[in-house]
């Protein structure tokens, strides 16, 4: 739980475990970070970790208590280290606690993501009907092959649907926004050799579909090795440089005013934005293959990547992120799918 979360478009997230059984067959979680933290800390990752303490659960009372004064409200990111909908018997047993703190904090706006949409509607409360006034549902999509979440987040009654594209992986070609009031957009953040580039030009045709569909979109970050950086990337690309406020930041009306936030993330310098202009004219610079018709990235800059970070794991992401592995040969495929340690141990590199 955190009063103030980095995460710039909520004030805050609240959080009654961390743990998340869909782990195996989540697309990011090698990538995701409330598995980084549960594995700093020593939690088994795939078995929901209890918060414990009365404060946990008061926290939500108090901010409802200061929203209803102030008359504004609060967005709250709830549970944002594991997903609320997966089916687990410790998160199946507080999920109506958590309904009912929900229901009680009027004020409060919840914005509840997820990667699981099928459970949705069989893990809602019995009074829901045509969604809580104060939720938000949302569903996470990284590439064309998760749209279809959105299609059945759709068939679900809510105040207002979200669609989160982060890690934006690859261009949503097919994405069709109705039905849907928010699209928020980021790109990776990580090590260079971790993280998969997110194209300003996706980002930019996002939101032109989104402004065609009236949807309110919210550009996060450019992918980088922090979270939250080169905020106003969008803003420079599609309005030229605005110098004041972020056109391409903008969250979904709400039935009460939402409170100021704080700016948070990181402005490009003018001299930054020259230069990740310039990094990502060099990645986008993709070749074909002839034989098998799939395109990837200079052969030389991936080459470069195996070598630079001797790990398997490193092999393994640029194999993902690229669809194949820039080798020439059988031996030297093989070879730096194990490790690339190995591969240079057998003159492969
Ligand atoms: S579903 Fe969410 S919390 Fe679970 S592993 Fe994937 S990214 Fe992490």
């Amino acid at each position: 739980m955190s009063e103030q979360t980095g995460i710039a478009y909520v004030h805050s997230t609240w959080n009654v475990y961390c743990g998340c059984t869909l782990a195996p067959g989540c697309e990011v979680r090698n990538r995701c970070w409330a598995a980084a933290l549960a594995k700093v800390r020593g939690w088994n990752f795939e078995k929901p970790h209890l918060y414990w303490g009365k404060d946990v659960w008061r926290h939500p009372y108090r901010w409802d208590e200061v929203a209803r004064r102030a008359r504004m409200c609060r967005l709250v990111f709830a549970s944002d280290l594991g997903d609320l909908f997966q089916d687990h018997i410790v998160v199946n047993r507080l999920r109506s606690r958590v309904w009912k703190v929900i229901r009680e904090t009027p004020n409060v706006l919840y914005y509840l993501s997820n990667k699981v949409p099928e459970n949705i509607t069989r893990f809602l409360p019995t009074d829901w009907g045509e969604g809580y006034s104060n939720v938000w549902l949302a569903v996470t999509v990284t590439s064309s092959k998760t749209l279809h979440r959105m299609d059945i987040l759709r068939d679900v009654p809510a105040a207002l649907r979200a669609v989160s594209a982060e890690p934006l992986w690859h261009l949503l070609t097919n994405i069709n926004l109705s039905g849907f009031g928010w699209l928020i957009i980021g790109g990776e953040s990580g090590p260079q050799w971790s993280r998969s580039p997110m194209r300003l030009s996706w980002a930019r045709e996002l939101w032109a579909k989104a402004r065609k569909s009236d949807c309110a979109y919210f550009f996060k970050q450019v992918s980088g090795l922090r979270d939250e950086y080169g905020i106003d990337a969008l803003d420079r690309l599609s309005f030229g440089k605005t110098g004041g406020a972020l056109q391409a930041r903008r969250r979904p009306k709400t039935p009460f005013p939402l409170q100021p936030m704080p700016e948070k993330g990181i402005r490009f310098t003018d001299e930054e934005w020259m230069r990740y202009r310039e990094a990502e004219e060099a990645v986008s610079k993709r070749v074909r293959n002839p034989d098998t018709d799939v395109e990837f990235a200079d052969p030389r800059s991936a080459d470069d990547r195996l070598i630079r970070h001797s790990s398997g794991e490193a092999a393994r992401c640029v194999q993902e992120e690229y669809g194949v592995l820039p080798m020439d040969d059988e031996c030297r495929t093989t070879a730096s799918k194990s490790s690339p340690r190995a591969a240079k141990r057998s003159g492969a590199l």
